[in-house]
């Protein structure tokens, strides 16, 4: 039902694209669209940003924190400590482990976003802009958080890779809504709608928290039913989040102490996941505040096998397995 509809508004989109370029066509157009400089050098990143006050003062970090129950700020990062080869620099993909399932949906669009981007930090001006972010005006990006010399946006860019490598391997088409580490952008209205103009069959964010060090476990993040945003896909994105949900739990991935029930929340205020008009979740894989989550970000045969959970997440989806 939900998912019916969902696929059926996806369906439309496809058909229309199709009758203008074709579908693969106007993907790689999209794609092209995202990698190049002059829509993205108007805008910038991505969210998992607070609904709270949408603008930061451009002298301060930029960084509002995904809202948790906690009220622990999404810290701001000094993009200069990451250096090449650091823990969340691009690593090898070739290191898929998991044994995929085929695709299950074959022509799938999958659209995978790595939250925030290595150079928001120094454009607040551009950073701050406004944005409809699902019928509010929300800041256009935040910087995302950081430990040590990992930054989230370099750490989310590494596993939306190594998600993007197994995705392919099992045959379904993916784009990143950025696929480097040293700009800024692009904003979260932006990034949903890469979905929506691609007719994707889902969206999903990747993003690191920044709560509590004794806070530790991963969340997904699925949008409310906002009327013109999410009203329609709200119920396919609960489906696609709990999918995401009981694949990292079979990765033996424990979800969070600090937010939500059994690894799942709701939320309307973030607007990667409600201008996609098409399921969208976002996961905030642990918090990197907390030691363990932290060695787990940082070990890349960790890393792989979190991307081999949420791989696994999505086909479930494309599958249209019911969560258990
Ligand atoms: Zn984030």
């Amino acid at each position: 039902m939900p998912r019916t509809e969902v696929r059926r508004a996806g369906s439309v989109a496809s058909t229309a694209m199709a009758g203008r370029l074709g579908r693969w066509g106007h993907v790689i157009g999209v794609a092209a669209l995202v990698a190049g400089a002059p829509l993205l050098a108007a805008c910038s990143d991505a969210d998992g940003d607070r609904g709270g006050a949408p603008t930061v003062p451009s002298t301060a970090p930029i960084g509002t924190p995904p809202p948790t129950p906690t009220t622990a700020p999404e810290a701001s990062v000094p993009p200069a400590s990451v250096t090449a080869g650091a823990p969340g620099s691009p690593t090898d993909t070739t290191t898929s482990v998991a044994a995929l399932p085929p695709n299950p949906a074959p022509g799938a669009v999958v659209v995978i976003d790595p939250g925030h981007n290595g150079a928001n930090g120094a454009h607040p001006s551009d950073i701050n802009r406004l944005v409809d972010a699902g019928g509010f005006q929300k800041a256009c990006n935040t910087t995302g958080t950081a430990e040590g010399s990992l930054t989230e946006s370099s750490f989310n860019l590494d596993l939306a890779r190594l998600v993007r490598s197994r995705l392919e391997q099992a045959g379904v088409q993916v784009l990143l809504t950025r696929d480097d580490d040293s700009g800024w952008g692009p904003c979260i209205d932006e990034r949903g709608q890469v979905a929506a103009q691609a007719g994707a069959d889902a969206l999903v964010s990747l993003h690191a928290d920044g709560a509590d060090p004794g806070a530790h476990g991963f969340h997904v993040i699925h949008p409310t039913a906002i009327a013109g945003y999410t009203d329609t896909t709200a119920a396919a994105s609960a489906t696609l989040a709990a999918d995401l949900r009981d694949a990292l739990v079979d990765g033996d991935h424990a979800p969070a102490t600090y937010a939500g029930s059994d690894g799942l929340v709701a939320r309307g205020d973030l607007g990667t996941i409600n201008r996609a008009e098409t399921p969208a979740a976002m996961v905030e894989v642990g918090n990197m505040h907390n030691p363990g989550d932290l060695d787990m970000m940082t070990s890349l045969d960790e890393r792989a096998q979190l991307a081999d959970a949420l791989a696994a997440g999505v086909l479930r989806f494309l599958a249209g397995e019911e969560p258990g």
